[in-house]
């Protein structure tokens, strides 16, 4: 027997060595299993048991683990081997990587026993009512009913109630739940009394639907065709489809073949696209099997679903975001990753910084599980591995019913301009075509990927412009609010009168973000009724849904949004949709800049003219002659990945490459620069030409913090294994110089 537990805890540590109980107690420990531990002079965390072992540390003292918390482990082999594969990949600790795949009751922590016990999940109690032995007997039951009825009526109304109750109402044990019936608690306790009746607490219990049989449509033969090449695919299959090709139908065809053979499946959305469109959709087929999993769900729902999953028998089909790759699917057989190009699915703020595709693609491998990449308009990345013979694939080319594909007009801002034809924010092209709709009763979307009415302001009389006291960026203007907000760290303040600089008052707005374009296109049309979705608007779950409900309802003509109103639900009657101002898409000195540019706009576009009738999109730009523009234009996905896999061949950037990013933070600006250059020294003895930098970001100061970043690439065929490694040296050296410890290093690995 093992004497001793290496534990995980949610903390950015290695494992610690802790003593296992003697006897039966620690015999009953097992790998995986969640345990409450002592750490430091106060602390109580739930840890994780990594390993079990008989090496005894080499400290005086050892503290020994407390007690179990689970009646089995949170975690098996595979949920194990994942986090490994992540705090190694993306360098970074198991238990940070605990720290976000555990739901936060799950894992209570305390200052005190009592303050963790307090913390501790409490599954919810019901009582249960059920029949003694000597009464199981249904006529015997009714015959004495009738013979108390006189003079116990109510009591006898009441066993009636429980004998009507048949198995569907009962829980597994045939106990009638307390709640469903009628009467005082008097009349429970002299039923119980009389030797009726048994009164039991228990675990409530999910009411889990009838299974149903899945009633799909029939997928065209074209689609067949496509179903047909992912079964034929053991690994990963890209799946590119057109907006509106029935991608999601060839899911539910894939997924319903899985649960019916008892199998699980995860089903990945960015998490914007997790609406109730979706969720309704799915549940309409699969009824009780599906669960949604997302950071809106209170903590408390997110473990009932950990624990639940954890103890079920397969044959679940949960839709999450990111998130969800941690739950406890034991019979995973598919993963769907839906929008896969889409750059939420990566982690960027805080450690684990990881990609949720890529994880998915991992988790899926260590279960034998199949996976489903569909976009359409895929990652590069994604793209380079089919046309390898890494991934299989399948294009969908047309959209169902034969919708017809949106008609792209590019529109020339400077010249609108120059033939003042452009009014405010809108070339008059756009205008027209909006006009039509409005007559016509159809509605239009305009996509602006800024919020707030104006990036930022600017005295007329100096050129003095408002900027964040903590970051290096403008502040902008929000007109709802009334102030100027740091889109970086959240300061807000209110808009001066006039300059502080010369006491001009003419403070001028400039750019545009979606507000003012809701102010502008209502003076434009004040009879449409405009609505805004973006963060400002969707301050909450029901917020979101109300904007889109009401849009779907066809009580909004025009839509003006951010990304937001790119992702995730299906309109059906969309005439109209503009691209405000594609040139902020095309100039950002991101290498991912044209692709990203063509995903967007191809995505906004996708939302015209869905069902019956032809839409129109409008893209306004000053750079018609653009090269993405053209590829927009053309829907030439093709394109545009021939062009740009070229140049990343060419730079040595992904697919061709792995990039690790390093940003390196302090509020004393001298250290900084000392400190990166020391850095990338150290980096170039290991890594040569590989290293790039140090650059200052576009913001270079951040929450009062300068940064400055370094970039390292490893060009395919060089181990990623070997990098880390050397990489862990060089981290570690500059740890152990004293003049740069309050210099913070993050590491980015496979930055997006
Ligand atoms: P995508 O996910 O590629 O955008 P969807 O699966 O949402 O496409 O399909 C677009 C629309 O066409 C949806 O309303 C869907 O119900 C409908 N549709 C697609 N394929 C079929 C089919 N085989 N039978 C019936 N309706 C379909
Ligand atoms: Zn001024
Ligand atoms: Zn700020």
């Amino acid at each position: 027997m093992s004497r001793f537990a290496d534990i995980v805890l949610p903390l950015a540590q290695p494992a610690y060595c802790f003593a296992l109980p003697s006897g039966a107690e620690g015999d009953a420990v097992r790998v995986g299993d969640a345990v409450a531990v002592q750490f430091g002079p106060k602390n109580i965390y739930t840890g994780i048991v990594w390993r079990l072992h008989d090496e005894r540390p080499n400290v005086k003292r050892i503290k020994t683990i407390g007690r179990r918390l689970y009646d089995r482990p949170l975690l098996n082999k595979q949920g194990r081997r994942l986090w490994e594969w992540i705090a190694d990949y993306y360098m970074c600790t198991i238990g940070e990587v605990m720290r976000v795949a555990l739901p936060s009751l799950i894992k209570p922590q305390g200052s005190s026993a009592e303050e963790f016990l307090r913390e501790e999940f409490r599954p919810r109690m019901e009582t249960y009512l059920s029949l003694t032995a000597q009464w199981r007997d249904r006529d015997a039951l009714s015959g004495e009913c009738d013979r108390i009825s006189r003079r116990a009526p109510r009591r006898a109304e009441v066993l009636r109630q429980i004998l009507s109750f048949d198995s569907a109402q009962c829980n597994a044990a045939g106990e009638v739940p307390r709640r469903l019936i009628d009467c005082d608690s008097a009349q429970i306790a002299a039923l119980r009394k009389g030797g009726y009746i048994e009164v039991v607490e228990r675990e409530r219990e999910v009411e889990r639907g009838a299974n149903i049989a899945f009633s799909l449509p029939e997928l065209t033969p074209e689609q067949q065709r496509v179903a047909g090449e992912v079964r034929s695919t053991r690994g990963v299959h890209l799946l590119q489809g057109v907006t509106g090709s029935g991608k999601t139908e060839i899911y539910m065809n894939l997924i319903g073949e899985v649960l019916a053979q008892g199998g699980d499946v995860l089903m990945l959305v960015p998490e914007i696209a997790l609406t109730s469109q979706l969720i309704d959709r799915m549940e309409r087929v699969f009824g009780s099997r599906v669960e949604a999993y997302h950071s809106r769900l209170t903590p408390r729902r997110r473990t009932e679903t950990y624990l639940r999953l954890l103890h079920s028998e397969g044959g679940q089909l949960v839709i999450g975001a990111r998130s969800a790759l941690f739950l406890p699917l034991h019979h995973l057989q598919l993963v769907v990753v839906d929008e896969e190009h889409d750059s939420s699915y990566k982690q960027s703020d805080t450690a684990p910084r990881y990609q949720g595709r890529d994880v998915a693609i991992m988790l899926a491998s260590l279960y034998g599980a199949r996976t489903v990449l569909g976009s359409a308009t895929p990652s590069l990345e994604s793209y380079a591995n089919a046309q390898w013979g890494k991934y299989g694939y399948s294009l969908l080319a047309e959209r169902y019913g034969g919708a017809a594909t949106p008609h792209i007009i590019i529109s020339d801002t400077m010249r609108s301009v120059k033939r003042g034809e452009r009014r405010t924010h809108f070339n008059q092209v756009l205008i027209n075509s909006i006009s039509d709709a409005l007559s016509r009763g159809e509605q239009t979307m305009l996509f602006q990927n800024r919020r707030g009415f104006a990036p930022f302001v600017q005295c007329r009389g100096c050129g003095w412009t408002p900027r964040c006291p903590n970051c290096n960026v403008t502040l902008t203007e929000h007109r709802t609010s009334g102030r100027m907000e740091c889109h970086y760290c959240g300061y807000t303040a209110t808009v001066p009168k006039s300059c502080p600089q010369c006491e001009t008052v003419d403070l001028k707005p400039m750019g545009f973000g979606t507000e003012r374009v809701e102010e502008a296109i209502s003076a434009l049309f004040p009879d449409a009724r405009v609505a805004r979705l973006d963060r400002d608007t969707v301050t909450s779950e029901s917020a979101y849904n109300r904007i889109i409900h009401a849009f779907e309802a066809g009580q909004t003509d025009i839509l003006v949004g951010t990304q937001m109103i790119t992702k995730g639900f299906d309109f059906g009657r969309v005439a109209v949709v503009g691209v405000l101002n594609a040139d902020n898409l095309l100039f950002s000195p991101d290498f991912r800049a044209s692709e990203r540019a063509f995903a967007l706009m191809t995505q906004v576009a996708g939302r015209a003219g869905r069902r019956q009738s032809e839409g129109v999109v409008i893209v306004q730009t000053s750079e018609p002659e653009n090269q993405v523009i053209g590829w927009v234009a053309r829907g030439d996905y093709q394109a545009m990945a021939r062009a740009e896999l070229a140049d990343r061949h060419l730079f040595f950037y992904p697919p061709y490459a792995r990039l690790v990013q390093f940003t390196l933070f302090s509020s004393d600006v001298q250290t900084l620069r000392r400190g990166v250059g020391e850095f990338a020294e150290l980096l170039r003895e290991k890594f040569g030409r590989r290293v790039a930098g140090p650059v200052a970001p576009p913001v270079d100061r951040i929450r009062g913090e300068y940064l400055l970043r370094l970039l390292l690439k490893i060009e395919n065929g060089r181990s990623m294994a070997r990098a880390r490694e050397l990489l862990r040296e060089v981290i570690a050296q500059m740890q152990s110089k004293a003049e740069f410890k309050q210099i913070k290093i993050v590491i980015d690995v496979d930055p997006q």
